[in-house]
């Protein structure tokens, strides 16, 4: 290419985040259309290979595939350090600006903060969220809401923009075999996790909407049916973006508790834009002072899905296999490990984020801190979960249990929640209980009281 050929085209990189898609992606067609050619970008973050388990780097292999196919296998893919590539490459293509969505948790905001420092020109557009952090504010005095469901009306209020289009033509960079590094992270042997990409996604989508929407309501706090949306990989790594779900949403109850469980996601991320410590810190100071134990085999158990509780082993289990577990059994594990156990939220918020496909900063963090009742609206500390009665409660028929611990298989309904009242419940090797419940919430309630002055 001539030297007056480079100066006339305009080149910009669109750099790929957390919204591996197409349709509805402001900031591509941003980068589009100020560009005649867009370089379509993914950089590997040492942050993601160090903090990630296998099953959460496989997914993010699958879905840069995905990507890449849908951009006629033009992805340019590095790994390292990402300001000496965004200049390697702006040098290169004699590109102008770096088109993003907008990141707003610590990690990657301050990463932006410093790219600009070196002088890269970011082009913000959009954020992975319907309404951005940190634009719903109380009417009143302008500050943040701290409780969850004034939030829920006021971001309904605030509403969100119309879902954009997939671009109908890119004109890409053509990348050299140099530019494309994909990782080879294979899934470990035995795991099985959902299928990664945007086209995954919107089939769930439309799978759900069919199926399950309408009784999301009802469904969706039984473990052992498939009544929720497993759209959460997909809307953590950006394949779908919430907008795209809530333009197809109305009235009804099933619709409207679908609508406000996307709204906790919102909730988090506004509550950690405002609060950034809160990724890795408590919410609620005082939990800091409380007596913890050290973790040791109790917690090898607990993480193995070996603690002799039923419904607590199943869902450590589904983790292990899937990289997915139920939001009820979320609440119960999270739950057992800092009342049962008495560890603190963070030794199972890294676990989690080490196993989750669907593992986001904001909805971990805050998950978490809900259940240990240091976070916000929270669930008081002094509410335990029950594992047993909750897996009569929401594992009614035991068929969940079943599914992830076979040494539990041959017990009947009636039978699967309590091995230890039933002669065979432990002929097939399901370990003793590590912990009696009944000893244990009284433990955490006086543990409780041991901070509450302050
Ligand atoms: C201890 C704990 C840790 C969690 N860690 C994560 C995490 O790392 N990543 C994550 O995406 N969710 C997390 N959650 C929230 C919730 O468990 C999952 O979003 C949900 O189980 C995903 O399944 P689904 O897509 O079928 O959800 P659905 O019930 O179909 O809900 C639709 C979407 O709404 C959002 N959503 C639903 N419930 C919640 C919630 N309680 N908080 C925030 N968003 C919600 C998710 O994006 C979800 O995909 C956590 C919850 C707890 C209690």
């Amino acid at each position: 290419m001539s030297q007056s050929t480079r100066s006339i085209i305009k080149r910009n990189i669109f750099w790929f985040r957390r919204d591996l898609r197409l349709t509805d992606n402001p900031a591509l067609l941003a980068a589009i259309a100020e560009s005649d050619e867009v370089l379509a970008l993914f950089i590997i973050d040492a942050k993601i290979e160090k903090d990630s388990g296998p099953k959460r780097l496989a997914y993010l292999a699958e879905s840069l595939k995905s990507l890449d196919k849908s951009l006629a296998n033009k992805l340019h893919v590095f790994s390292g350090d990402e300001v000496e590539i965004l200049k390697n490459l702006i040098a290169k293509h004699n590109i102008s600006e770096v088109h993003i969505s907008q990141e707003y948790e610590p990690t990657g905001a301050a990463r932006d903060l410093i790219i600009e420092g070196a002088g890269i020109k970011l082009v913000r557009t959009g954020s992975s969220y319907a309404v951005a952090p940190g634009r719903v504010l109380k009417p009143s005095d302008q500050t943040p809401y701290r409780v969850y469901t004034p939030f829920y009306r006021a971001w309904c209020v605030h509403g969100w923009r119309q879902a954009v289009s997939a671009p109908k033509n890119i004109k890409l960079v053509a990348p050299e075999a140099a530019d494309r590094n994909f990782a080879k992270w294979q899934l470990p042997e035995g795991a099985k996790i959902t299928e990664a990409g945007e086209v995954a996604a919107l089939s769930r989508w439309n799978e759900f909407k069919a199926k399950n929407l309408a009784s999301y309501d009802t469904n969706r706090n039984f473990a052992g049916i498939d009544g929720t949306s497993k759209l959460s990989a997909h809307l953590t790594w950006g394949e779908i973006h919430p907008r795209t779900l809530l333009a197809e949403l109305g009235d009804s109850t099933a619709h409207d508790v679908f609508r406000k469980e996307l709204a906790w996601r919102e909730f988090y991320a506004d509550i950690l834009f405002n609060n950034p410590h809160t990724d890795h810190d408590y919410y609620a100071l005082r939990f800091k002072n409380m007596r913890y134990d050290s973790p040791g085999k109790k917690f090898e158990a607990w993480c193995e899905g070996k603690t002799g509780y039923p419904f607590v082993d199943a869902a450590m289990r589904q983790l292990l296999t899937e990289g997915w577990m139920h939001n009820r059994t979320r609440m119960v594990v999270a739950s057992f490990l800092v009342k049962d156990l008495h560890l603190e939220w963070t030794l199972g918020a890294d676990f989690f984020m080490e196993h989750l496909v669907d593992f986001d900063i904001a909805s971990n963090s805050h998950g978490w801190q809900w259940t240990a009742g240091c976070g916000t609206d929270a669930s008081p500390y002094y509410r335990v979960f029950n594992p047993i009665e909750q897996g009569k409660r929401f594992d009614v028929d035991g068929d969940y249990i079943r599914k992830y611990v076979p040494e539990l298989a041959h017990l009947d309904a009636r039978q699967i929640h309590e091995p230890w009242e039933f002669l065979d419940g432990y002929s097939h090797g399901y370990p003793e209980r590590i912990v009696i419940h009944a000893t244990e919430r009284l433990e955490s309630l006086a543990r409780l009281e041991e901070i509450k002055g302050e």
